[in-house]
């Protein structure tokens, strides 16, 4: 939890100093004043989260922040600075502060609009791309948020053309930048609709995958603050039993797949078993398999539609 009671409003202790003395306005003692002070506000990672705010103000990897550990710090770089510490230590994630994140080794643009990347959703994109094969070619990603699942995707699997749906104007601008940068754009689409709404005729796809809104509407009221006060609830509501987008989604994936097509869906290893009732009550003859995440938990449903 981001313990904001702990959060003072004034600015991080290094803007006592004013103006800041050399010696404690260099990298290295910024960035040590900027851990304390995360820290004293409960942030989770106060190091890692403290080099990626300076490393974005100064337009530096985090590497650099080390080589250049005693340059010091003009007050123009570190009013922004104080800034997005204040704002990290009120909740805000870091990933919207800096407009980024990793994953599968690649940087992500995104902003509120999509949810942040998460680590468990990589194993959508290594299940996908050692599906990807010379016969699997055409790829679609329902709600891509991000993009980051199906542009890492395409980017595992270089044979493989992929469209991407969400329903959010934003999300699909904050996708096609992510093919864009990340340079797969001749063999992504982005499109914006509800499903398979704005796929239907550019389909039957081989490989389907989706990581939907599959939190439960109680246990959205209980998250942490950190990510229900900022991430876009439409990534992460599922509804009263957390099933509602893949009925949804299931009603009408049948349109866009034929038999042989690969569905992957990320979920809630406690629902994932109704996951798969689902699915096979769209496709009775479906073989289906589970796969963990890196914590060992069941992450994601399999389905091979028959
Ligand atoms: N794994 C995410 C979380 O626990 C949920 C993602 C989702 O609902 N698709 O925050």
């Amino acid at each position: 939890m981001a313990g904001a009671v702990e959060v003072r409003d004034g600015a991080p202790p290094m803007v006592r100093t004013q103006p800041p003395s050399p010696a404690r306005s260099a990298v290295g003692a910024v960035l040590r004043l900027s851990t304390e002070h995360l820290a004293r506000a409960r942030v989770a990672s106060p190091r890692l989260d403290s080099e990626l705010i300076l490393a974005h103000v100064l337009g530096l990897s985090r590497i650099d922040l080390y080589l250049q550990f005693d340059r010091p710090l003009l007050e123009s770089e570190l009013q922004p600075i104080r800034d997005l510490l204040r704002r990290r230590a009120a909740g805000c994630p870091v990933a919207y502060l800096v407009g980024a994140r990793e994953f599968h080794s690649l940087n992500f643009t995104v902003s509120p609009a999509v949810l942040i990347p998460r680590p468990e959703s990589e194993l959508l994109v290594d299940i996908g791309a050692a599906l990807v094969g010379e016969v699997r070619t055409r790829v679609l990603e329902l709600g891509c948020g991000s993009g980051c699942v199906a542009v890492a995707l395409a980017r595992s699997a270089p044979s493989a053309r992929v469209d991407l749906v969400d329903l959010s104007p934003e999300a699909v601008a904050i996708a096609a930048r992510n093919a864009e940068a990340l340079g797969v754009e001749d063999r992504v689409e982005v499109l914006c609709g509800n499903w398979v709404d704005p796929v239907r005729a550019r389909g039957p796809y081989d490989l389907v995958v989706s990581n939907p809104p599959y939190v439960t509407t109680a246990e959205w009221d209980g998250l942490d603050p950190g990510v229900r006060d900022f991430e876009p609830r439409l990534a992460l509501d599922g509804g009263p039993d957390g099933l509602t987008s893949y009925r949804e989604l299931l009603a009408v994936l049948p349109q866009v797949v034929r038999p042989g097509s690969v569905v992957l869906l990320e979920g809630d290893p406690r629902r994932l078993g109704g996951v798969d009732e689902l699915a096979r009550a769209a496709w009775p003859a479906a073989e289906t398999s589970l796969h963990r995440d890196l914590s060992g938990r069941d992450r994601v449903l399999e389905v091979l539609v028959r």
